[in-house]
């Protein structure tokens, strides 16, 4: 049907056929496509059109005409509004059949792997048990509503207009009463908010993250200044919170909600206009630098600024299948790219001869680090720096120099292996020279984590030219992670297992781990 058929406002009777990459419901009418927000698959619903291209629209559901067998009843009042849960109103079990199929479509479609070769290698998606409540972070954003009340809350989908709310399905259950407690500090000492159209006013966000394994909770005010007023007071409100433990249907899915408390207040001071949340200068107002908590045995130390899985429970089943995957002995060389604080590294190390972990952002690899020497792992070594930029170093036998002037460059670490047989410049020569590939500058597995934009091209051209016999890609966007393998198994590898776990329930996203094994091997 051609455009002009139908003009925005118009209300339709759409059956929903399909789900759309952000959750919408996907029908047609008289052949007209219309990506329809807030329906679900399965549904007929009276959409209003908001929106008329040539092929297709864009709707929003007015009626529910026949509710979806996939159909619940949303837990939070705000999912409609809000931009964090597209998916509430369907059930959890759809969901993840939602979330296979959409890595497995983005596989077929952008990857190029063939249906019969995923339904041999694709294993069951890992699903929560408890999808409420997993959230270990929050970054609530700070302003006024329409009427200028002061207000926390999220932003309204695709906006910047801030819908109060501070009891998040999702997030931890202790964040309402933090909030609030921020919140009432503002009001007695007239603190102000952010604006953001006019770059005025002072508290952006507040950020709390928790420990779910340890009980510590972080609390860091995000602030267009250096200084709040009457930092102490804020100080003092926040320390005199009495969490109620474990309130009935509240708890955290991973872990009794026992012996919360905040262990670290800090200010991140941003007064740049972007969208960027976290500036990066972190003055410390109360307690410790970073909060910690563990996964799997491994205990962790969190600084503000640097990324940790939001999910305890599913990150554990994901880095056990990442350890599984690369098929370790206890001889191994790995490299776990986009390490962030080490997580992976770390669970890695215990079984393998030596692991070396790349991230970019410096504090995470101080926080790695420390995490290293909080566990007695000593045969990990962490580089801050650009996988692209890193890794390429590295093999080309340059050596590397973190960019903070930091002691550990490769250089040094190359010297240091060279000693002990590994990695020695005459590797390189060898390389040249034999006819054999140089099975010592092969590290046995590369792990990468990269974030939503994939691996930099620079970065899968060096792992291929390293050969290592086993990739495990550990991905939180399968379009990227398919555009990616498509390129890795154009260069001699295999696509051996893939897994989907539900790191995100309630939201589009979903994070994969695959395994590719070098051809030859
Ligand atoms: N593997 C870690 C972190 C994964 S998130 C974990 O499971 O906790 C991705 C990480 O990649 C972030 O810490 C981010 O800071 C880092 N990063 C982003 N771009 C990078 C790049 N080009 N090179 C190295 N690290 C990068």
């Amino acid at each position: 049907m051609e455009r002009g058929q139908y003009n925005k406002n118009d209300i339709v009777t759409v059956m929903i056929e399909d789900i759309g990459n952000d959750g919408e419901g996907i029908g047609k009418c008289d052949g007209y496509t219309l990506f329809v927000k807030d329906a679900v698959l399965g549904d007929t619903v009276e959409a209003r059109i908001t929106k008329c291209k040539k092929n297709y629209g864009y709707a929003r559901v007015e009626k529910v005409v026949t509710p979806s067998s996939f159909r619940v009843e949303p837990k939070c009042r705000c999912h409609r509004q809000c931009g964090g849960c597209q998916i509430q109103a369907m059930s959890y079990e759809r969901q993840l059949v939602y979330k296979a199929d959409k890595v497995r479509n983005n596989l077929m479609r952008i990857g190029g792997f063939t249906a019969g070769l995923l339904d041999e290698i694709m294993e069951p998606v890992v699903g929560m048990e408890e999808p409420w409540h997993y959230r270990n972070k929050a970054q609530f954003p700070v302003g006024y509503d329409k009427a200028g009340n002061l207000v926390a809350g999220f932003y309204a989908g695709r906006t910047h207009d801030i819908i109060a709310n501070t009891d998040c399905a999702l997030g931890a259950p202790e964040n309402q009463v933090i909030l609030e407690t921020v919140l009432a500090y503002m009001r007695e000492n007239g603190v102000s908010a952010y604006r953001e159209n006019e770059g005025t006013g002072l508290v952006r966000h507040v950020l709390i993250r928790t420990g779910f394994a340890t009980g510590e909770i972080m609390v860091c005010l995000v602030i267009n200044g250096k200084r709040l007023p009457a930092e102490e007071k804020l100080v003092e409100k926040l320390r005199g919170i009495v969490f109620e433990e474990g309130k009935p249907g509240k708890a955290p899915a991973n872990k009794e909600n026992a012996g919360k408390h905040i262990a670290s207040i800090s200010i991140s001071v941003n007064t740049e206009r972007t969208n960027v949340i976290m500036g990066q200068e972190i003055r410390l107002l109360w307690g410790s630098r970073a909060i910690r908590d563990s996964i799997g045995g491994l205990a962790f130390s969190i600084s503000p600024l640097s990324f940790y899985q939001v999910n305890l429970g599913q990150t554990e089943k994901l880095y056990s299948l990442a350890l599984a995957y690369a098929g370790l002995t206890g001889k191994e060389t790995v490299w776990d790219l986009y390490c962030g604080i080490g997580t992976i590294s770390l669970f890695m190390a215990g079984r393998a001869k030596k692991v070396y972990g790349v991230e970019v952002v410096p504090q995470a690899i101080e926080d790695a680090r420390e995490n290293a020497r909080l566990n007695g792992i000593s045969n990990v070594e962490f580089y801050v720096g650009k996988a692209e930029e890193v890794l390429p170093a590295f093999y080309a036998g340059y050596g590397y120099t973190d960019k903070d002037g930091a002691s550990s460059g490769v250089e040094q670490e190359m010297t240091a292996e060279g000693a002990a047989g590994e990695w020695t410049e005459q590797d390189a020569v060898c390389a040249v020279t034999d006819a054999l590939p140089d099975k010592k500058r092969h590290p046995d597995v590369i792990v990468v984590d990269p974030p939503r934009k994939g691996c930099d091209e620079k970065c899968l051209e060096t792992m291929l030219a390293m050969q290592p016999d086993r990739i495990v890609y550990v991905s939180c966007d399968s379009a990227t992670l398919a555009r990616d393998l498509k390129v890795l198994c154009g260069g001699g590898y295999e696509l051996k297992r893939v897994r989907v776990v539900d790191q995100f329930g309630h939201t589009v996203h979903v994070e994969t781990v695959v395994l590719i094994q070098r051809k030859d091997t």
